[in-house]
């Protein structure tokens, strides 16, 4: 997978060279490109942002500069693709899925962009040529995403209903939740599968994860679970599933609502998450926490 972003702050991207995700950018399996926007701007001080027009506060970004900087970035992307400067294995899927004629996703990250949810995560890993472009002051101007659309696939998205002063830290959360997910990232595939969401359809489709414990069995006076312990793992299982509902239930309320009604299915109910339909057993979980749902629960 190759990575571009574009910002007025690259120094912002040094965390993209540690841990996990530095280690799989050294192996070539990703490659970040991270791109100055005031490279592409042509007077002295080296403006990208101008007063909005029908007045109110703030500043927006000027579209000049992001057009030329994504043209260019599109522009050398191609080119590198055709064969030159491939770091091996990033390079050569960026470099088949340009001969289809895929071009690269760009992804704007603005807070009122569509949601980036696990799913979305999941549909960012499997794309070869990520472009990201970090606004700052009031946002970049709205022509930019519009032209752009005119020869890329273009997301405007949000990480979360809060406003950030820019679309850096936003660009490092999606890339760290979509790189994870890359084969051979992650030492153990397997815990991806096992994730909050269960984005893949995984035990916890639709439900965050439930608690974990290690070593000592006994710590400060607080015993692990005893059925962690047990060996029997039918049983291990349905009660990590018991405790992954009572936590959603708890904190993520909104989730549960999400989850089919075993039967019918409810018209409006976000599908966002994949569904995962409660049973019987299930339902009493909820209901001895002191969560009881019901088909009529789910619909509101
Ligand atoms: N005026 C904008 C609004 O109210 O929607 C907020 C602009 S914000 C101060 C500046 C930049 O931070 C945005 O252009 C975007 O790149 C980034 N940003 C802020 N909050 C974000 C969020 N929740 N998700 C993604 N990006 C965000």
């Amino acid at each position: 997978m190759r990575i571009d972003i574009v910002t007025i702050f690259p120094e912002y991207f040094g965390p993209l060279g540690v841990s996990l995700i530095g280690k799989a950018a050294e192996r070539g399996e990703i490659t970040f490109a991270v791109h100055d926007l005031r490279h592409w701007t042509h007077d002295v001080h080296h403006t990208v942002d101008d007063a909005p027009f029908g007045g109110g506060p703030g500043m927006v970004m000027k579209p000049e500069p992001w057009g030329e900087a994504l043209d260019a970035v599109v522009e050398q992307g191609v080119r590198r693709a055709a064969g030159q400067g491939q770091s091996p294995a990033a390079g050569q899927v960026q470099a088949e899925a340009v001969g289809r004629g895929q071009p690269p996703l760009l992804v704007i990250p603005t807070p009122s962009g569509v949601p980036f949810t696990q799913r979305r995560a999941v549909a960012y890993a499997a794309e070869p040529w990520l472009i990201f472009a970090c606004g700052r002051y009031e946002g970049i101007d709205a022509r930019v995403a519009d032209d752009a659309r005119s020869r890329l696939r273009v997301d405007e998205v949000s990480i979360g209903d809060y406003v950030l002063a820019g679309g850096e830290p936003a660009v490092l959360v999606m890339t760290e939740a979509v790189c994870r997910l890359l084969p051979g990232v992650l030492g153990n595939v397997a815990s991806v599968a096992d994730d909050s969401f269960g984005a893949g359809g995984g035990p916890m489709a639709g439900l965050v994860e439930g608690p974990s414990f290690t070593r000592p069995r006994l710590w400060r006076n607080l015993e692990v679970p005893p059925v962690l312990l047990s060996g029997d793992h039918g049983a291990i299982a349905r009660w990590r599933r018991d405790e992954a509902l009572k936590r959603t239930a708890r904190n993520r309320p909104d989730l549960i609502r999400k989850l089919a009604p075993a039967q019918p299915d409810v018209a409006g109910v976000s599908r966002d998450t994949p569904r995962s339909p409660l049973n019987d057993h299930d339902r009493s979980v909820l209901s001895e926490a002191g969560f009881p749902v019901t088909g009529e629960d789910v619909a509101h």
